[in-house]
């Protein structure tokens, strides 16, 4: 029988919970609603599961066993990923970090971790989502291109939709504004409101609109036309409702965040500004948020008898760089393909599991490998969304495949 049924898409950090999926015989056959990339994470599902020990299969016992034997040898180890894993499964793996006083870091180490981090600590002022397609007027898109990362952006919250404070949509009542390097395809739609700027030119142009926003001639050393900016500045100054959404290419740009902190605040003189992180992972926030609750820090913590320690030394990068750990665990991250060459190979040295719904150059070189359910298609669990709101998903069919959650619980109770 076909079965019909909505639910969520775990494919970016959206997590659009409106998604309608056709299945028969634990196969997604059809789903609507989703973006493009939706469709293929929601058809994405493998009813087998894969358990292997030094590249030969093995049962899941096995699996797990050899898992807990390197956990509890190492004297330091590394887990690491975590932000395509449910909120349930990160929880338990904080505690595992902390009970075999390992090395604990995300992705967002190394993308949006500080905006994280600030926004947590109250730097920012946030709205959700759904505020964005209710009442926002004023959208900016600054070094992100959710046209290909988060596909429904524009139109599901922040340009096309009719809000309940937005009855027309549209660019009749609202304005979205591109800042990038590069004229991407959200920087087509924006049109006019296109700002490109060059490479490494973001924290320059941050400090023309404040200056621009004050009433001064906004200047920059690539002379960037001022009645533009100024132009800029008028719309800005104009918002009731406006949000700033920051990508990869505006972090990768500043050194710190203090300039975005700044015109944040100049923004918040003259108008109502909103902050919202570009989260590409579907959990990365949720993971975020318990480290931060648990230990003050969003990521790149090493726990030690009961103390925690913070700093770059303890990110993946560093820590890989400087060989300081001898065993890692990698949860739903293919490591092999995000880091450059000369820091994975260190990988190469230290037995390796992982726990990844997906074969990937990652899991092809581990030690342990242990296929998992994906979360939202296989298996159950909640999120946070990447404006902070807590959402709930179910399977849309069953597979043999374990959940992170699970894999993360008998490994635990193996120690
Ligand atoms: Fe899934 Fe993201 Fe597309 Fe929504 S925008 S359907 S969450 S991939």
């Amino acid at each position: 029988m076909v079965e019909k049924n909505y639910y969520v898409c775990t494919g970016c950090g959206m997590l659009c919970d409106d998604i309608e999926v056709e299945s028969e015989k634990n196969t997604v056959n059809k789903v609507y609603t989703a973006c493009r990339v939706g469709v293929a994470h929601m058809k994405d599902g493998k009813e087998s599961a894969a358990f292997r020990v030094d590249k030969k299969p093995v049962d899941e016992a096995a699996a797990i066993s050899e898992a807990a034997a390197i956990l509890k040898n190492a004297k330091n180890p590394l887990i690491f990923g975590l932000g395509s894993s449910s909120s349930e499964a990160q929880e338990l793996a904080i505690e595992l970090a902390r009970k075999t006083n390992a090395t604990l870091d995300d992705a967002s180490s190394f993308s949006l971790g500080k905006v994280i981090e600030a926004l947590l600590n109250n730097k920012f002022k946030v709205c959700t989502l759904d505020d964005v397609r209710n009442k926002a007027d004023v959208s900016i898109f600054w070094g992100t291109d959710p046209s290909d990362s988060h596909p429904r952006q524009l139109s599901k919250h922040a340009y096309f939709p009719r809000g309940t404070e937005k009855q027309r949509g549209w660019e009749e009542e609202r304005t979205a504004i591109c800042i990038d390097v590069r004229k991407s395809h959200t920087a087509k739609i924006c049109g006019n409101y296109f700002f490109q700027i060059p490479p490494g030119g973001d924290a320059e142009f941050i400090d023309a609109i404040i200056a621009a926003l004050a009433g001064k001639l906004p200047k920059t050393s690539y002379n960037f036309p001022p009645k533009r900016i100024l132009e800029l500045a008028n719309i800005l100054k104009g918002a009731k409702f406006g949000v700033v959404f920051v990508g990869l290419g505006l972090v990768y740009s500043l050194n710190n965040i203090e300039p975005l902190i700044r015109l944040m605040n100049a923004l918040n003189e003259k108008a109502n500004f909103h902050l919202v992180p570009m989260v590409r992972q579907y959990n990365m926030l949720g993971f975020n948020e318990k480290l931060f609750k648990e230990t003050g820090y969003v990521n790149s913590v090493k726990f030690e008898d009961g103390t925690v320690k913070h700093g770059p030394e303890y990110s993946i990068v560093e820590s890989l760089k400087a060989k300081t750990v001898d065993a890692a665990l990698i949860v739903g991250s293919d490591l092999f393909s995000i880091l450059p060459g000369s820091i994975a190979k260190n990988l190469r040295e230290i037995p390796m599991i992982v726990i990844d719904p997906c074969e990937t150059l990652t899991s092809r070189n581990a030690k342990v490998y242990i296929s998992t359910a994906i979360g939202g298609v296989e298996s159950g669990g909640s999120a946070v969304r990447m404006d902070g709101v807590k959402v709930d998903f179910k399977p849309a069919v069953e597979t043999k495949r374990p959940s992170d959650e699970a894999v993360l619980k008998e490994i635990m109770e193996a120690l």
